[in-house]
């Protein structure tokens, strides 16, 4: 049994099979396959060993002539390797009775026997390891082709181990079946974190380097909650950990049939409570969970998950699907955030050559830059708004210029459907995302340009403490309790409640129960949260009075430290809503 500390990013615990992606040269694609497919993958496994036996005779026969026999000689050991009954039994073996997908078993086989030649320690032998490996290479090679990754469809339920998922990657993963999932890299607010939270799986990102202590099919429970992960656990933490699977469940359970009830305060203060979504599905999720509309509607996902351009009607039947599931709740739709992070699949490479990317072209920045999207975006947005209370907001603005532009290339498109005689709304409500600091400080004069603010706590935590939300390295220099950060969301509070301005909080901190009395406490009536948090963080304003709320954030300001902020934060929590509290 081994235990590996992460960074807990999405609540739960799940227990199943690991399936382990690749971190190699090759990325190994689904690694089960269907059982009724066993013997379809085992015609197309011989097919690639034909082909990888036919490229290493060429090659010999190659070698042979041109440099001598003695040279060709090295391609006929690896031919020997590739055609040896004992390897190629195995492999076969572990598609018919695993189901494993070639690529896995071949990789796994190959891996297992190099591993054992090194551990040798013999220089010989380290360089037939070698040869192994390279044998794994031409036989993925063959057997992929140029295919990618392929995780949408697994035949059985599965927590997925990576180095790193995409979030292109983790937008495809079969949600059927996957449990939930582990990283070795990434933050606490990375996308892929955000969109464990969209799958409502457990997830732990930044543990390290662990994919070498684990194989496919070990059992693993992902402890959300803690950040724990367990390989090939003994059966005294399954059980444990099933209980407390179990409780969790049910503790859900219980507040989602509460869900339903409108939140007030014991002093029957109203407090909105809207869900953050990145597919247009999760509109449901949060209605079941009694949101009272969508606050934050991350649009760039519909990029993630293609590595295509997406067209006007795209958009538009996706918004549509969203306005029509939350009926007259307000939808509040954000332009696309791409880059960073977020990033298409077939751009990832032109991206990831940039330094610095955070602070780079992404964003507005990058809808500004490139003008047909932007478009492309705001005509969808328009058109589904005639049937629905949209407002549309404009992510990462950090100056009073650019949300100008942003806002004239928006009257531009509903000039231009006007002139077309296309059905759209002209007057939503225009907002703003205020996660960078500079907006922060000059909160007043944007409080005179736009409809309502809705403060971005990832990015703005990132980018007032300087420590990037995706780096698990400097995790611990990211925090929502540093005080700075406290002050900060309170100077944004403060400026929209005196310009009468609706604000609200939707990045992660709000999801947080512990952080719920500070927020209200700061003047907050309304949060969005991610849609498995809407009942806990109801759960807390029905057992809050906006003076007890007040009191908390007065205390919380006096600490100089986050740690203290934490403690504190935790232990009031403890006092209203133990049972939120392990
Ligand atoms: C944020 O930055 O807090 C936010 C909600 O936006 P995103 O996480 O998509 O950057
Ligand atoms: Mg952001």
């Amino acid at each position: 049994m081994i235990v590996k500390r992460g960074i807990a990013v999405s609540h739960g615990v799940a227990i199943g099979p690991a399936l382990v992606l690749g971190t190699e040269s090759f990325q190994i694609p689904s690694r089960f396959v269907r059982v009724n497919a066993v013997e379809s993958e085992i015609v197309r496994f011989r097919c690639a060993l034909e082909n990888v036996c036919r490229e290493i005779s060429t090659n010999e026969q190659l070698a042979s002539q041109q440099i001598g026999e003695k040279y060709g000689a090295i391609f006929g050991a690896h031919l020997q390797l590739a055609r040896d009954p004992k390897l190629i039994g195995e492999v076969e073996s572990l598609i018919r009775t695993r189901h494993y997908s070639p690529e896995f078993a071949a990789s796994q086989v190959l891996r297992r026997y190099a591993k054992e030649l090194q551990n040798l320690g013999n220089h010989y032998f380290a360089e037939r390891a070698a040869d192994l490996f390279d044998l794994e290479r031409s036989m993925l090679r063959h057997l992929l082709g140029e295919q990618r990754e392929e995780v949408a469809n697994l035949a059985e339920d599965v927590v997925v181990l990576a180095h790193d998922l995409t979030p292109s990657e983790t937008a495809t993963l079969d949600r059927k079946h996957v449990r939930g999932f582990v990283t070795e890299v990434g933050g606490s607010t990375s996308h892929t974190a955000i969109l464990a939270g969209a799958f409502e799986i457990p997830a732990v990102v930044g543990v390290g380097h662990f994919l070498a202590d684990v194989s496919g099919g070990d059992i693993v429970i992902i402890d959300g909650n803690h950040g724990e992960i367990v390989i090939a656990p003994d059966d005294e933490t399954l059980e444990r950990y099933r209980d407390s699977a179990e409780r969790s469940r049910s503790l859900a359970q219980r507040l989602l049939s509460r869900g339903s009830r409108i939140s007030k305060t014991k002093d029957r203060v109203r407090i909105e409570v809207f869900g953050n979504i990145e597919f247009p599905e999760e509109a449901e999720h949060c209605l079941e969970r009694g949101a009272d509309g969508i606050g934050l509607y991350r649009t760039e996902f519909l990029y993630l998950t293609t590595f295509s351009q997406r067209s006007e009607d795209d958009h538009y039947r996706a918004y549509r699907q969203v306005v029509e599931t939350m009926g007259d709740r307000p939808v509040v739709i954000r332009t696309l955030d791409l880059g960073a992070d977020k990033i298409p699949g077939a751009a990832v490479r032109a991206y990831k050559q940039r330094g610095n990317p955070e602070l780079g072209l992404r964003s507005i920045r990058l809808s500004l830059d490139n003008l047909s999207l932007f478009k492309t975006q705001l005509r969808a947005v328009l058109r589904a708004a005639t049937t629905g209370d949209v407002r549309v907001m404009f992510p990462m603005i950090s100056s009073l210029m650019e949300l100008r532009q942003a806002k004239m290339i928006l009257r531009d498109v509903t000039e231009d459907l006007e002139d077309e005689g296309v059905d759209y709304r002209g007057d939503l409500p225009v907002g703003i995302m205020v996660e960078v600091p500079a907006v922060a400080m000059m909160a007043e004069e944007f409080a005179r340009e736009v409809d309502f603010f809705s403060i971005g706590t990832n990015d703005l935590i990132q980018y007032t403490l300087a420590a990037d939300r995706s780096d698990p390295a400097v995790a611990k220099y990211y925090n929502a309790a540093d005080p700075a950060i406290l002050r900060i969301v309170r100077r944004i509070v403060q400026a929209a409640v005196q310009a009468d301005l609706p604000v609200t909080v939707c990045g992660q901190m709000s999801s947080d129960p512990k952080f719920v009395p500070l927020l209200v406490g700061m003047g907050l009536r309304q949060l969005s949260t991610t849609p498995l948090a809407i009942p806990e963080v109801k759960e807390v304003v029905r057992s809050l009075t906006i003076p007890q709320a007040e009191e908390i954030l007065g205390r919380a300001l006096e600490f100089e430290l986050a740690r203290d902020v934490e403690v504190f934060l935790r232990g009031e929590l403890k006092k209203i809503c133990p049972d939120l509290v392990e």
